[in-house]
C-alpha cells in the first residue's frame, strides 16, 4: 500500500494546495495528515475543508488543540500565541467542530502515526536528536512511526530488537524527490516535514509517499506561491514575521 504523509499545514492555503495536487498525481492509496492544520497562516478554515475533503486519516496536532482551548498557550512564543489568538478569533464553528473530533495517533497495519511523538502525545514532545529518538523507540512497537511536528524531515533509525544503548541510533537526511530504500532489520522514525512552514531551511513544501511493501519513503518537496501565502498573512494582521520566515524555510 502506498500512504502520502502530510504534516503541519498552518493555515497555508497555496502550500496544501500544492501539496494535494502533487499527492494526486502520485495515485496514494491512503492519506494521512499528522496534524497542525491552523495556526500561524491566515487560511485555518480553507485548510480544514481541503483536508476533510481530501478523505484524510487525520490527526491533531498543538496548534489545533491550541486553537481549540484544548491547550495552555503561555508557553508558546509570542509570535505563535499572537497566531493562535488570531486563530480563535476566526476559526468557524464548523471547522473548530471538524478539528475538536480528531483523534491524536494512529496505529494500524505495523505503521505508528503522531503529531509529535509516540511515547506521550499529549506533551508535544520534540524528536530532535539520536538521544530523543533513542527514548522514543521504547514507547511503540510498530517498525516504523511517522511523526511532524519540529517541521524539519528526517530519519532516525535503530536496531530491530535486542538491548542496544542510544549510540546505535542512526540520523539521516531524507535526500528530496527521490525514493529511499529503508534498511531492512532495522526500525524508523520518519519526520515528514511541513507542509506550510518548514523550518529545514528549504522553504518549498514537503510531503512524503511511503509504500509499504518496498519500504521505501520519497520526501517531495515543491515549490509553491509563497508571495501570496505572505500577502495573506500581511493582510489578514497576522506578525509580519510569519510571512517572512515562510520565504526562509526557517
Ligand atoms: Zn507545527
Amino acid at each position: 500500500m502506498r500512504w502520502a504523509l502530510f504534516s503541519d499545514i498552518h493555515g497555508n492555503l497555496e502550500a496544501l494546495e500544492t501539496v494535494l495536487d502533487s499527492i494526486r498525481g502520485a495515485r496514494a492509496d491512503r492519506l494521512v495528515c499528522l496534524g497542525d492544520i491552523v495556526g500561524y497562516g491566515a487560511n485555518p478554515n480553507e485548510c480544514v475543508t481541503l483536508t476533510k475533503q481530501s478523505s484524510a486519516l487525520t490527526i491533531a496536532g498543538n496548534h489545533d488543540h491550541a486553537a481549540l482551548g484544548l491547550l495552555d498557550i503561555s508557553e508558546f512564543n509570542d509570535h505563535a500565541r499572537a497566531a493562535i489568538i488570531w486563530t480563535q478569533d476566526n476559526l468557524a464553528g464548523e471547522s473548530a467542530e471538524w478539528l475538536r473530533g480528531r483523534g491524536i495517533f494512529l496505529a494500524e497495519a505495523k505503521l505508528r502515526i503522531v503529531h509529535a511523538s509516540p511515547g506521550h502525545p499529549l506533551e508535544w514532545n520534540y524528536i530532535l536528536s539520536p538521544m530523543d529518538a533513542y527514548q522514543e523507540f521504547r514507547m511503540f512497537e510498530e517498525p516504523i512511526c511517522f511523526v511532524g511536528h519540529s517541521h524539519v524531515a528526517g530519519l532516525y533509525l535503530a536496531p530491530e530488537e535486542g538491548d542496544y544503548a542510544a549510540g546505535f541510533i542512526q540520523e539521516r537526511e531524507l535526500p528530496p524527490n527521490e525514493p529511499l530504500q529503508l534498511p531492512k532489520n532495522q526500525r524508523a522514525i520518519l519526520n515528514v516535514g511541513s507542509v506550510g512552514q518548514p523550518r529545514d531551511r528549504d522553504p518549498r513544501a514537503a510531503w512524503v509517499l511511503y509504500d509499504d511493501e518496498t519500504a521505501t519513503a520519497t520526501l517531495h518537496r515543491l515549490e509553491y506561491d509563497i508571495e501570496s501565502a505572505q500577502h495573506r498573512i500581511l493582510d489578514a494582521g497576522l506578525p509580519p514575521f510569519l510571512a517572512y520566515r515562510l520565504g526562509m524555510g526557517s
